[in-house]
């Protein structure tokens, strides 16, 4: 904002109620005009708008909408506890999709695949997802969620199962993450999380109806070996670059297991 202009210059601040003009005519930072109460109502208005443009860029605003879904999951960002300062600095980058990837221009010196296997285009959706170099990683996180809600519901009461095999009604193979049900409920709850590259911002839903259709077939199957009367499936996404979508923290409120995360 240039120097001595006014509220009429950014109509969202006139709409929060800063109407006065500014006493300083020349303030180092416009943040300084108003008083405290003023100056949070101003950065909110800032942040909400740097969000709003951020997530409207095609490709590094990508998915970017799931980090309003649980913004407690965001805390990191301020507080990299845990992290060194490179990694909290790549996990920034990662977050904007400006990471030194090959299929960013200008980052590599002949072809765009993938550095480590050489099979695809490497973009860090790839990298993060599919590279069969980072499969290990990959697995090992996944069964580290898989292990959080399984026990968040075990401590919640729940008979929880890992890694169920079952049989679906075509006579394939299913091997489910979690089925879960409390005594003497006869309900049961088939969980499926999946860690998946942020993209769009009905992405959780999406991941939800792909599991459901993967494991209907194997209702029976594990309705039987349960003795149960119902199985509710539950497609999980989480982040891959740690977003927490509300579908998530929904579900988890239904099962009463809100501290999961
Ligand atoms: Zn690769």
């Amino acid at each position: 904002m240039s120097p001595g202009s006014s509220t009429e210059s950014y109509p969202a601040f006139a709409q929060i109620g800063l109407r006065k003009t500014p006493e300083k005519t020349h303030p180092a930072n416009i943040l300084d005009k108003y008083g405290t109460e003023d100056t949070r109502k101003v950065r909110q208005v800032l942040r909400e708008k740097a969000f709003e443009n951020w997530s409207q860029k095609k490709h590094k605003g990508k998915g970017v909408l799931l980090y309003q879904h649980y913004t407690p999951a965001n805390k990191w960002i301020r507080n990299h506890k845990g992290l060194s300062c490179s990694e909290w600095r790549e996990a920034i980058k990662m977050n904007a999709n400006v990471s030194a990837v090959h299929s960013v221009p200008g980052r590599s010196s002949g072809s765009n695949l993938c550095r480590r296997c050489d099979r695809e285009v490497e973009t860090l959706a790839y990298v993060l997802g599919a590279c069969p170099h980072g499969e290990l990683l990959r697995n090992t996180r996944h069964h580290t969620v898989r292990s959080i809600i399984a026990t968040a519901l075990r401590n919640k009461g729940y008979s929880v199962y890992e890694e169920v095999h079952g049989i679906s009604s075509e006579g394939s193979n299913r091997r489910i993450d979690i089925i879960a049900f409390k005594p003497p409920s006869l309900e049961g709850y088939i969980i499926d999380p999946t860690v998946r590259f942020e993209s769009h911002e009905h992405q959780p839903e999406e991941v939800h109806e792909e599991k459901r259709n993967i494991y209907e077939p194997s209702i029976s199957f594990y309705k039987d070996k349960y003795h149960l009367e119902s199985i509710v499936i539950t497609g999980l996404m989480i982040g891959a670059l740690g977003t927490i979508p509300r579908f998530l923290v929904d579900f988890c409120k239904s099962l009463a297991c809100i501290k999961v995360f």
